[in-house]
């Protein structure tokens, strides 16, 4: 791909719109490749994985002030001129190539940090390992007297279920097997207890 203000692929001369997706799409893949590749160096702890597993902290929270590559931070960083040109951008018959490159720019960027995102998950889900098999959006009693109902809200990286009471947000963890599910109107919607009827739900 050179020049694509000039795009006459399959014979045909496209639309500006169209050559200028073009370019921006190539922005995006190499954007992608490199948020992947940045990812997949960062150091990530325990600590910050589960706090991130737990939604405790965004992804880009706990990489906060971390700059991209097009920042110009880095004596050896990827540049603007180096992105248009790897687009098949360039100055020739180009009355406006700042304006391209703009747009070449925030293409990669976006593309750049949603890849680094991606990636730091996959890399905490991969520190978590596997989870055990419950159906998430059931609804459980655990085990001893006195039942209320918990739902999942996600899991501890030792493999427990990690669960909150209906009607509060205190949360426990659970084994998987000393979880039991039960029906949608087995329990109070208001006060977690199970067989309290009084949130008024129709039963009948
Ligand atoms: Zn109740």
């Amino acid at each position: 791909m050179t020049d694509t203000h000039e795009n006459t692929s399959y014979g045909r001369s496209l639309p500006p719109e169209d050559a200028d997706d073009e370019t921006e799409q190539a922005a995006r893949k190499i954007g992608t490749e490199h948020g992947s590749a940045a990812a997949s160096w960062v150091e990530l702890d325990e600590q910050t994985a589960q706090a991130i597993d737990a939604g405790r902290l965004g992804v880009f929270e706990a990489f906060d002030g971390m700059s991209g590559p097009l920042s110009g931070e880095w004596a050896d960083g990827y540049s603007v001129e180096q992105l248009a040109f790897d687009c098949g951008v360039n100055d020739a018959g180009n009355d406006n190539p700042e304006a391209d490159w703009d747009d070449l720019a925030s293409a990669y960027e976006d593309a750049y940090w949603q890849a680094f995102e991606a990636e730091v998950e996959r890399k905490v889900e991969t520190l978590r390992g596997p989870v055990p098999k419950i159906d998430t959006s059931g609804t459980y009693v655990g085990p001893g007297p006195g039942k209320v109902a918990w739902r999942v809200v996600g899991f501890t990286f030792g493999g427990l279920v990690r669960a909150v009471m209906v009607g509060d947000d205190r949360e426990h963890t659970f084994d998987v097997d000393e979880l039991t599910q039960i029906d949608d109107d087995a329990y109070c919607a208001e006060c977690g207890q199970v067989g309290c009827t009084a949130d008024g739900r129709d039963r009948s």
